[in-house]
């Protein structure tokens, strides 16, 4: 016996941060890490010798064990890359990394149901072979119906079901600074479709960028100007430097600065450095100001291809409804305050760290797969109809109330409709 369900679990298989959500009784749930009860978990593993660690605790470990954690593998996907695991003594790939991953979000679903379908959000970069590891990633952790959606689709989704936008025809731009890459999308309703119609992006630009930025041009100068350290970057940054682990340190308390400038003007960073055997305690002063100051031209090269979009498909700024905020580094105040600047109405309504993984969910409301309880009978969605209107003779006489479900907007060519 097999029946159609309901797929309702969303994923945002993240460069930087993961998440998971469901649809049901017509809203969205997005799962909270049992652990920090935080709705996004860092897309991080960390092998230990007895068992593996995943998410916030695993980038945690990367600045004390640097050679069993991975971060960023989803750059890697559809590559033969290997990471060498020393705890292991073995490699994994980043088909096996990401199913960690998944295998993880899967245990934020405290109902204890079994998520045997999902839809995985991918980059609309995504070629062939991309897209194929993010489905092998998801069968390896279990999920055995994997649905792709475009990224820049799913937060569209997010974006319209919050403003009941429907049939609205017209052009948007999905702008998305995240963690390690930058994506913009033109995103447009015509005749009903929703479709990326073209997009953009640098797969090396990110929040990891201007964390490191901060280092080199903020923390770093203000270290050599209170101590005599002419080779501080070579010691911080490479293999077997002298201060290798205060740089993994310093990556995250320049993050957590970073964030916090979203919301305040002026904030400090506090660590020990070892200078001549004594251990310093360091307080630094870092500005918004001074941050804003290193942002501009990152900000610059994002608001160059978002420009080149526009002009590529023959559009003027007055052709696009709004730009729709997504990505944790649009947090940051100069970013928006640069795309207004373009003249386009920025929409900021929803949170840019959750859009993604919400709008997977709507999506997966529409989507069906087929539960098997039994060896797999081929039951087409064809047989189930007939198997309905065959047996209409019985229900004539009964008033019959239909309800239906289906989705308002799609980007397919065929489309499902739910009848109850
Ligand atoms: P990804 O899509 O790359 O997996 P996210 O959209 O979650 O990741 O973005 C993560 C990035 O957003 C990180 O670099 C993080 O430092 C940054 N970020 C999160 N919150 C803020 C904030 N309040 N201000 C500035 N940057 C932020
Ligand atoms: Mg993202």
């Amino acid at each position: 016996m097999s029946s159609l369900k309901s797929i309702n679990f969303g994923i945002d298989l993240g460069t930087t941060n993961s998440s998971i959500s469901k649809f049901e009784n017509g809203r969205v749930t997005v799962f909270k890490n049992p652990l920090g009860l935080k709705e996004t978990m860092a897309s991080a593993v960390a092998y230990r010798k007895d068992r593996i660690i995943l998410g916030d605790k695993a980038r945690e470990l990367l600045k004390v064990d640097p050679f069993n954690v991975f971060t960023g593998f989803k750059r890697r996907m559809g590559t033969d890359q290997k990471y060498y695991v020393v705890n292991l003594d073995e490699n994994v790939t980043p088909i096996d990394l990401s199913s960690q991953v998944l295998k993880e979000l899967k245990q934020f679903v405290h109902s204890g149901e079994k998520i045997n379908a999902a839809v995985i959000t991918v980059p609309a970069s995504f070629d062939t072979m991309q897209s194929n590891a993010t489905i092998k990633a998801g069968n390896l952790a279990g999920i055995n119906d994997v649905v792709l959606l475009q990224e820049p689709i799913a937060a569209s989704l997010a974006y319209f079901n919050n403003q009941n936008i429907q049939n609205q025809e017209g052009n948007w731009l999905v702008y998305d600074l995240g963690g390690g890459t930058f994506d913009v999308a033109l995103v447009q309703i015509k005749d009903g479709e929703l479709k990326v119609a073209d997009h953009e992006g640098n797969n090396f630009l990110g929040g990891t960028d201007i964390d490191q930025e901060i280092i080199d041009l903020i923390v770093i100068p203000q270290l050599q100007k209170e101590f005599d350290l002419p080779d501080l970057s070579t010691e911080l940054k490479h293999k077997d430097g002298k201060y290798e682990s205060l740089y993994y340190e310093l990556l995250y308390r320049t993050e957590e600065a970073k964030k916090e400038l979203s919301f305040v003007k002026e904030t400090t960073i506090n660590f020990q450095i070892k200078v001549d055997k004594e251990v310093k305690n360091i307080e630094l002063s870092i500005f918004r100001e001074d941050l804003e100051k290193l942002l501009q031209p990152i900000i610059n090269q994002t608001i160059h291809q978002l420009k080149k979009i526009i002009e590529r498909n023959n559009l003027v700024t007055n052709d696009i409804n709004e730009i729709l905020l997504v990505g944790g580094s649009t947090y940051i105040p100069l970013v928006k305050e640069n795309l207004k600047a373009t003249g386009i109405p920025v929409n900021s309504q929803l949170d840019p760290t959750t859009a993604v993984t919400i709008g997977a969910a709507y999506y997966a409301a529409n989507k069906l797969y087929k539960v098997t309880e039994e060896p797999l009978s081929d039951l087409s969605f064809d047989d189930v109809f007939n198997n309905i209107v065959n047996k209409q003779d019985t229900i004539e006489s009964l008033p019959l109330e239909i309800l239906l479900n289906y989705s308002k907007m799609s980007k397919d060519l065929e489309e499902v409709v739910i009848a109850k």
